[in-house]
């Protein structure tokens, strides 16, 4: 029989949402941090035309993606690196600065998948603990080992929603060896750019990288557009491991047009930071645990794993998917995506009726 090679029969595949809705009760998905609403009217339009030259290969150094993104950001053109979605530069960023001699580190409630791109990289994965579901510099400098390749820290992180200050990332990059590579994954960046704490400054040191996507506050999660700032020096080993083409025509066209309309962008953050925190507000009236975020979702936490799971079923007997958190230690806590007003309102009268229901 063909057996795959160890590293990867030691895995698990990817725990993508399971999303049916029981007979006879329409889906209402609140469990995969999709943007509450569409991209911007110019995003369709520039798809449209550019599908034309879609019998070309997609430009493989994303050329205009790059200058439009430099000019957005004040950023080095030649720093940047774009990702069919920042997925593929997590797996790449693993694949190329660790291996089998040494280790990932990441917070204990960090986004799965920097899990995964350790073992595609056969590396050992480390855990720090968190305070309150919050990222704490002291236990990651605290469980840095010598053979320690590669931090990852999502801030604003997933599925926590909590922040660190720029200052503390500082602290962080300062106190680790030049030979630990820090990557900071801003996939939420966007809902907290507001506070005025860039980090790309921190690239020009040679030892951190910061990511972003179109995935989230762009509304292009179906693109699959990511990017990377990367110091120069060390840019062209990423490039060896990623796919020649990576974006498609249609994914590069998307995202610099989705660039172009910062206003657009700027007004899908403030919607969801209002319906955000209208959800919050609600559910804290009724007693619920909600933890700060900074992002486009919610955490709840629940008083064990059982009542988290039970509050998960009677949703789900409605319709309405929220994500569970156990694959990043929080099996107490349940994670809901700030959607449209209406589905937000009947996620919540079913949790407080759950709630109600705990109660008799
Ligand atoms: C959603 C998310 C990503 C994945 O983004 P893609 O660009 O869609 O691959 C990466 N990191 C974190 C923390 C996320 O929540």
């Amino acid at each position: 029989m063909i057996e795959p090679a160890s590293h990867v029969a030691a895995m698990s595949a990817y725990a993508l949402a399971d999303l049916e809705a029981p007979a006879g009760k329409s889906l209402v998905s609140l469990s995969q941090n999709e943007s509450v609403r569409g991209p911007s009217p110019s995003v369709t339009e520039a798809v449209a035309s550019a599908i034309a030259t879609a019998h070309f290969y997609p430009d493989p150094d994303w050329v205009e993606l790059r200058q439009t993104l430099a000019h957005q950001h004040s950023i080095p053109f030649e720093g940047i690196i774009c990702g069919n979605g920042s997925m593929e530069l997590i797996a790449a960023l693993a694949k190329s600065f660790a291996d089998e001699t040494g280790a990932i580190l990441a917070p204990r409630h960090a986004y799965p998948f920097f899990r995964t791109a350790a073992l595609l990289a056969r590396a050992r994965f480390d855990t720090a603990p968190e305070k309150d579901e919050r990222v704490s510099v002291a236990a990651l400098l605290d469980a840095h080992r010598t053979d320690t390749k590669i931090v990852f820290v999502a801030n604003p992180g997933n599925p926590t929603g909590t922040r660190i200050a720029r200052e503390d990332i500082v602290t962080l990059r300062d106190e680790l060896p030049e030979k630990t590579l820090l990557v900071i994954d801003e996939a939420y960046g966007e809902f907290a750019d507001h506070l005025g704490e860039p980090l790309y400054d921190l690239v020009e040191r040679g030892d951190t990288v910061i990511l972003r996507t179109f995935s989230k506050a762009y509304g292009l999660a179906g693109m699959r557009v990511g990017w990377e700032l990367f110091p120069i020096a060390i840019a062209r080993e990423i490039q060896k491991v990623l796919n020649p083409n990576n974006v498609s025509v249609a994914g590069q066209a998307a995202a610099v047009a989705a660039l172009k309309d910062q206003r657009y962008m700027r007004e899908t953050c403030d919607l969801t930071a209002a319906l955000r925190e209208g959800l919050a507000a609600r559910l804290r009236s009724s007693e619920f645990d909600v933890a700060d975020s900074f992002t486009n979702f919610l955490l709840i936490r629940f008083s064990d794993g059982e009542m988290a799971a039970d509050a998960d079923l009677a949703l789900r007997k409605e319709g309405v998917f929220l994500r569970a958190q156990s694959g990043a230690g929080l099996p107490h806590c349940l994670r809901m995506t700030i959607g449209a007003k209406a589905d937000l309102d009947f996620a919540a009268s079913l949790l407080e009726s759950w709630k109600e229901g705990q109660g008799r």
